[in-house]
């Protein structure tokens, strides 16, 4: 028998840096999260606090990113630790991206080199917590139209307005809120406990339920000059931010994939009907043959971006290619693989429906399948069909 990753010699493609990287996030996935993780989905919560060091420690938080306490690993060990950590869970995996690629990079990027040194050592430690406060209740796919907005009062600044779906929000130190200026879409810092400033956690979903989601309230906020990043002008700025994020997901959404997969060949093994194990049934074989066929072409694929990356050459509609096909391909290989565990693969006994519940957020979140597919259209075509 052989895995996926062994069908289509993947190892042969990587590093040993690599390897150990990938076999080091493995091993604590395994050990400190997946025991936990069903519990934690069910009850709707995640101990962010507890696990930010750790996840720190291991060098995960804005671990591609060089200088003040960052790992400064490549963009494909990064992808590679992001498919480890959403083997376990798209939860977990988002909690660092939301920290490393949207907070931190903002900061990374966009930030004075006092906000860096202020903010960045503490961030990659897991010691604070950041959260990315880009889309609002009635702007999404859309963030250009946002309403939260910043005026100037003196040297200081007065922001209001609200944003939705934050991940970390509620339990953020620090929220990187985006809101539109005279001198258009700006990024500013805003320390949790600032007055007007409320983050109140969202309930009753039933994806990313490992996940602290957020709406931010923002009523007359005072903030000093300073908490403006200097560097981010417009909304090219998050979509910046976000493109890092959407490059993890190419790598992530396969490492839940890969999870469903594994379950699922492993139960149609064990599994008898009809007097004979599930797994050698042709029909069976032939779903497990094509979802390890897609999960390959995805896990190539995400490589060769990973090492146009690492090549400063990956150009925007190449992630979107690479988010769309993987989110997709996920979410259709989890809800296959639920069909093989039958009845079991509706519980949280079994990973599969919880990691199809997860991808229905992560198809979602980051631009949407369909946003990807504008970007691909207007990229093959030259016409922009957004509106
Ligand atoms: C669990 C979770 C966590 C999140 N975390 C964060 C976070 O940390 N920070 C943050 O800022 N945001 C976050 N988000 C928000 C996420 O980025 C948005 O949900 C996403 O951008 C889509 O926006 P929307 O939900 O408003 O959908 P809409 O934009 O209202 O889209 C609804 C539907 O319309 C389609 N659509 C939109 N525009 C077009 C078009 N031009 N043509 C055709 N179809 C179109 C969409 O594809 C979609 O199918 C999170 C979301 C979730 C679910």
């Amino acid at each position: 028998m052989v895995t996926v990753d062994e069908l289509f010699a993947i190892d042969s493609l990587l590093s040993d840096q690599e390897r150990e990287i990938r076999q080091a996030v493995r091993q604590f996935g395994d050990q400190r999260l997946r025991p936990h993780i069903a519990d934690w989905f069910e009850e709707g919560t995640f101990p962010a606090r507890e696990l930010a060091p750790e996840l720190g420690k291991l060098g995960l938080l804005g671990m591609h990113l060089d200088g003040y306490g960052c790992a400064g690993t490549s963009a494909t060990e990064y992808g590679l630790a992001c498919l480890e950590l959403e083997a376990v869970d798209s939860g977990v995996r988002s909690m660092v991206s939301v920290q490393g690629s949207l907070a931190m990079t903002a900061i990374h990027h966009y930030g004075s080199e006092e906000q860096k040194r202020h903010w960045l050592p503490d961030m990659a430690a897991g010691r604070v917590i950041g959260c990315f406060g880009l889309t609002e209740p009635d702007f999404g796919s859309n963030p250009g139209g946002m309403r939260t907005r910043a005026v100037r009062d003196g040297a200081d600044w007065i922001v209001n307005g609200a944003k939705m779906w934050i991940t970390n929000g509620s339990v953020a130190d620090v929220a990187v809120v985006w809101a539109r200026t005279e001198e258009g879409i700006r990024g500013f810092l805003v320390p949790a406990g600032t007055p007007g400033f409320t983050a109140r956690e969202m309930h009753r979903k039933l994806s990313l339920r490992a996940s602290i989601t957020a709406e931010l309230d923002l009523d007359g906020v005072r903030l000093p000059g300073d908490a403006l990043l200097p560097e981010g002008k417009g909304l090219s700025a998050p979509l910046g931010c976000l493109s890092e994020a959407r490059f993890g997901i190419v790598f992530g959404a396969l490492g839940a994939a890969r999870d469903c997969l594994a379950a699922a060949i492993d139960y149609a093994r064990t599994r008898e009907v009809f007097d004979k194990p599930l797994a050698a049934y042709q029909l069976t074989q032939a779903k497990l043959a094509d979802m390890a066929v897609e999960l390959g072409k995805g896990e190539l694929l995400a490589l060769h971006l990973g090492r146009l990356k690492d090549r400063g050459e990956v150009r925007p509609e190449q992630v979107s290619a690479g988010k769309l096909n993987s989110t997709r391909e996920a979410l259709a290989i989890a809800r296959q693989c639920r069909t093989i565990l039958g009845a079991n693969g509706i519980t949280l006994d079994y990973p599969v429906l919880r990691h199809a519940n997860n991808l229905e957020s992560v198809l979602t979140y980051e631009g949407t399948a369909e946003v990807h597919q504008l970007v691909l259209g207007e990229a093959l075509t030259g016409a922009k069909a957004f509106r």
